[in-house]
């Protein structure tokens, strides 16, 4: 009786969101402009669009009959903005979409993949790029993915038994198999991950862009930061890259085994013992070999603010499936919100939190470029709603308003080579843009305030945004939902390792 109603569960069929009409011209009247590369306010313009195109942007643009007309009057109109660190799985059609599009998140970077068989769990190049055509048909409401992932190299316990040994990138003679296997997926680039063997970085690093890819993830763990920079990672992920390699266990921290359990006792030092002259060399560097930086500043607030209810309870899990709360995240609060209220380690995880912050502002100062990223499916990330939360959180480190938006929108755009067609409002580029009802330069938070997103040139206005919020709020707590997430967690090869390690 029970099996059949897991069998019934995970057969369940799940609802389609259907995609709003298409207009052929849009014409948006009078809204004030930003210009997110200086931070100007072209007041009172009018923008047209047809198809999914920019056409004209002008101080008066006539309407004709066959326009659909959005009134601007005292409105703001941004780019898209763009996640440049997600984990997009299985079910994001689902769980994640509706939640990006509805919060004006337009573009994202999702930062891992599969190997060569399509994942229960994760979601890969494949589906990404069929999601991505299926935007430009119009037939699926979800953001533009940015650029394809490979699955994370971690070497060896990363793979499971079953897949071919090169993904384990044990050997140099691993690496040309790898990289002729991604291209041939038309993956963009290799998600480097902490335990990658040295050797294999190095040749990776260097071969990569012969196949027209680059590296880019977590900094390895047995290379230094100064290497990786100087190999031309392009970029670096989470708030604590400059703590492995600026303070004085650093270079036990590369070569021990035992590397985990000296990190996390070594957390306090870190922070306590930041070699400063250190750090500001490195970013140097990063600025010099434009490698960008993603603190991704919500991963380690998770940990800070862990026993504080009202950081827990935020409203938004009613978007995360029950069964994933209470068997992945809850656990991962509960242990940091200990150890937060644990009199000997009471301040450690604030500290590192304030300190990544503090290399955020010191990073921005020398020229390091920055984007905003979230890392969705974290503990206490939400899809779309945390971005902002996140440029909040730039903000508090030190960026103006100004910063912060540019960290979402004209630097990912330029970072992936895709300036020409997104990143800032311009005739000729894509109509992926977010109306605001206030003034995002005076308060970041007024990025939230949103009157309607464009997609593509399709738009989404408040009640199109509000049944895409309630159409994933009440997925993530059915029955149905929770036991296909659950069986595609249990089915995959992927978690399995990634669990184990
Ligand atoms: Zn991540």
């Amino acid at each position: 009786m029970g099996i059949t109603i897991i069998i019934v569960a995970i057969l369940w069929p799940l609802p389609k969101l259907k995609v709003p009409q298409e207009h052929n011209v849009i014409l948006i009247k009078s809204i004030n402009i930003i210009d997110v590369k200086t931070g100007a306010v072209i007041p009172d313009y009018d923008i047209l669009i047809k198809k999914n195109i920019i056409t004209r942007i002008d101080s008066i643009i006539h309407p004709r009959q066959q326009y659909f007309i959005i009134d601007g009057t005292d409105k703001y109109i941004i780019p898209g903005l763009w996640n440049m660190h997600t984990h997009s799985t299985q079910h994001s059609v689902w769980l994640h979409h509706p939640l990006y599009i509805a919060n004006g998140v337009t573009g994202i970077r999702d930062m891992s993949g599969q190997l060569n068989k399509k994942d229960s769990y994760w979601a890969g190049t494949k589906e990404r790029l069929q999601w991505n055509k299926e935007l430009a048909q119009h037939t699926r409401i979800t953001p533009r993915y940015v650029l394809q992932s490979s699955y994370q190299m971690d070497g060896e316990s990363s793979v499971p038994s079953d897949f071919p040994e090169f993904f384990k990138l044990k050997e140099e003679r691993d690496i040309k198999p790898l990289l002729e296997f991604y291209q041939n997926e038309n993956t963009d680039f290799i998600k480097v991950y902490m335990q990658i063997p040295p050797k294999s970085y190095r040749k990776l690093a260097l071969e990569a862009p012969k196949y027209g890819m680059h590296i880019a993830g977590h900094k390895p763990i047995h290379i230094s930061l100064e290497e990786a920079i100087q190999l031309g990672q392009r970029s670096f992920e989470h708030g604590r890259i400059f703590m492995y390699d600026c303070f004085p266990g650093a270079d036990s921290l590369r070569t021990l085994k035992t590397w985990k359990a000296f990190y996390t006792k070594s957390k306090p030092l870190m922070v306590s013992d930041f070699n400063k002259e250190k750090a500001i060399r490195l970013m140097n560097l990063m600025k010099e070999k434009n490698a960008h930086w993603v603190p991704t500043l919500q991963t380690l607030k998770s940990d800070a603010f862990a026993h504080v209810s009202t950081f827990t309870d935020d409203p938004n899990v009613k978007y995360v499936p029950t069964l994933k709360r209470k068997l992945w995240w809850d656990p991962g609060i509960k242990k940091a919100a200990k150890k937060n209220k644990a009199p000997e380690s009471q301040d450690e995880n604030l500290n590192f939190y304030r300190a990544s912050q503090q290399h955020v502002k010191m990073a921005y100062q020398q020229g390091v470029p920055i984007m905003a990223g979230t890392d969705v499916t974290d503990v206490n990330v939400f899809a779309g709603f945390s971005l902002h939360t996140e440029l909040e959180d730039l903000t508090k480190s030190g960026l103006s308003n100004l910063e912060a938006l540019q960290t979402a929108t004209i630097t990912p755009a330029k970072y992936c080579g895709l300036e020409s067609k997104y990143g800032t409002i311009a005739i000729g580029k894509t109509a992926d843009l977010v109306i605001l009802n206030q003034n995002p330069l005076e308060s970041i938070t007024n990025t939230k305030k949103i009157y309607g997103v464009l997609l593509d040139g399709i738009f989404y206005d408040a009640n199109d945004i509000k049944e895409l919020k309630e159409f994933t709020a009440s997925l993530a707590s059915t029955f149905h939902m929770n036991i296909k997430v659950a069986f595609s967690l249990i089915s995959s090869p992927l978690i399995r390792v990634q669990l184990a390690d």
